[in-house]
């Protein structure tokens, strides 16, 4: 049947009813009650500027919420019998954002709110990036969900923690047997909930990870539903080819597969974004689905030890790399290595471009840079100095540190880009502790304020697709990342004048401003500017579950 046929008996029938509508209607009588029945919405926000997530120009309306659900959405929506209604008069109203790449499990048992999330108008969190995840993942979401926390959560099942449980931290292939058993932890990963395999190739173990397993267990994860996201083997000077990987294990793999946190690192690589790119843009125009995801600073962060030193110098654990630091030819080799790191990838040319996050050893030294803490051991900051600094730091306990060795040219391309989203790479801080990657606090209120408003680099609507129908349609959460009528109230309503990040690298613990209501599976999580008790956050379950 074609439309037409469909449509012409509708309006028909359309024309009886408006009829028997307008003949009838002196004869019905309303009840004069009002206050008898129950309010028709729990909440009505009234008067914003409607940004709805699929990137089309904003629109002027009311929206109508019963329980957890957007039961309405009206240029003009009666709230006389409202429980509450919500002046939006001047703000923007947009889907609650979705941080398709979080480290939250550090954080989301000690601090269930996520007021640094709740700030920037995040409603859903996914974990289990960079191939690292509980494994199984199951016992982890069931604590999640019985401590009851503020945002939505769901998981990855991650690579490197698959291989390592079943071949721990070496450097070798794997026989068939443990690829089966890593096949076997994938799948269990999917069935209890995960929206795909993750890997962090970069890392140890997935760094000993040769393409064509990685692309076995892709094969798993895909068959079950899921994507592919991948913090590459290297984003400095092989980043083209990590890129090649990406797509390669996509396209053999048979699944979608996604760039994560892409950056180009190291002064001497600056500008290849224009090549990676054109590589995402040829492998879908021959049909492979490859996207990618960012957070709009210069700065990366990760470990110490897995920034400024070899993989090898990393196989088999903390202890074997100790040994390797106490043998003086390995120390020495190693030296060289971290200097050439610190020199033309992660150090950004100068020891100070590496900053401090966290040693739990010595809290004094949050914050301060490396040519700094060279310079407290007496030494002139000198890259290879530097280095040596590095290698005691490691010895000691290691720190987490952060990295300037991005340019803002790349970062801006990259944002421009349709197929990129946005997604923090941080997680939920303990509010004052360490100094962490201002990213925690600022990553989506950063792009809202800096990059839409203040520099025009992306419009507001694309922003907002970008931080939620995008990631929502990566991960196949079709009821929210959309303010559409029936999709949960996921809802984050913004000024758009005010709206920005505060935290920066020197002062991280500042909460983003501008952020007036959140709302999670209905119910406020801030209201006015202020946190609630709220915690209705949902675990989130993944497309295998839904078969
Ligand atoms: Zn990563």
């Amino acid at each position: 049947m074609n439309n037409d046929a469909r449509l012409k008996p509708a309006r028909a029938s359309l024309h009886v009813v408006i009829l028997l509508t307008v003949l009838l209607a002196p004869l019905v009588t309303r009840p004069s009650t009002p206050a008898a029945q129950a309010p028709s919405f729990d909440l009505v926000i009234r008067n914003g500027r409607i940004v709805d997530g699929t990137g089309s120009p904003w629109y002027r309306g009311d929206i109508g919420i019963r329980g957890d659900t957007i039961a309405r959405i009206a240029p003009r929506i009666d709230g006389t019998s409202a429980g509450r209604v919500i002046d939006a008069t001047g703000k923007v109203v947009a889907p609650g954002f979705i941080d398709i790449h979080s480290h939250a499990r550090r954080g989301i048992l000690d601090v269930p709110g996520a007021e640094n999330y709740m700030r920037q108008g995040v409603t859903t969190i996914i974990e289990g990036p960079d191939g690292s995840s509980p494994i199984p993942i199951k016992p982890h979401l069931d604590e999640v969900a019985v401590k009851r926390v503020t945002p939505n959560y769901g998981l990855f099942v991650g690579q490197g923690s698959v291989r390592e449980e079943v071949m721990g931290p070496v450097d070798r292939k794997a026989s068939a047997e443990e690829l089966d058993k890593m096949r076997g932890l994938v799948r269990q990963g999917m069935l209890d909930g995960a929206f795909g395999l993750s890997s962090g190739l970069f890392y140890v173990p997935g760094t000993f990870t040769p393409t064509a397993e990685v692309i076995e267990l892709a094969k798993v994860a895909g068959q079950m539903g899921g994507i592919y996201i991948s913090h590459m083997r290297d984003e400095a000077s092989h980043v083209l080819d990590s890129v090649k990987e990406t797509i390669e294990i996509g396209e053999k793999g048979g699944l979608p597969t996604q760039v994560t946190h892409h950056k180009i690192i190291g002064k001497g690589n600056w500008g290849r974004s224009v090549d990676t790119l054109r590589l995402i843009d040829e492998a879908r125009a021959r049909g492979v689905d490859a996207t990618i995801d960012q957070y709009p600073y210069t700065a990366s962060s990760t470990s110490i030890a897995a920034a400024l030193m070899p993989a090898w110098a990393l196989e088999g654990g903390r202890q074997a790399t100790l040994k390797r630091l106490q043998n003086p030819s390995s120390r020495n080799e190693l030296r060289n290595e971290t200097a050439r790191l610190i020199r033309d990838e992660r150090g950004g040319g100068d020891p100070n471009n590496v900053q401090l996050a966290r040693c739990n050893w010595n809290t004094s030294l949050d914050g301060k840079r490396l040519g700094e803490v060279t310079k407290i051991h007496g030494l002139e900051p000198t890259v290879e100095n530097a280095a040596e600094t590095a290698l005691w730091i490691v010895e000691q306990g290691g720190c987490s540190g952060i990295f300037h060795a991005i340019e803002e040219q790349d970062l801006q391309r990259i944002l421009k880009h349709p197929a990129t989203m946005v997604a923090s790479d941080g997680g939920i801080p303990i509010f004052g502790e360490g100094n962490p990657h201002p990213r925690n606090y600022g990553t989506f209120s950063r792009v809202l304020g800096r990059y839409v408003r203040d520099l025009k680099v992306i419009a507001l609507e694309e922003a907002v697709r970008k931080m939620s129908s995008y990631p929502a349609q990566r991960i196949g959460l079709s009821d929210r990342g959309v303010l559409r009528e029936g999709l949960k109230a996921d809802i984050a309503v913004f000024d758009p004048l005010t709206v920005a990040d505060r935290a920066t690298f020197e002062q991280p613990h500042q909460y983003s401003v501008g952020m007036s209501y959140v709302l999670v599976n209905g119910q406020l999580t801030l209201d006015d500017g202020k946190m609630t008790a709220a915690r209705p956050g949902k675990i989130l379950y993944g497309p295998s579950t839904k078969r």
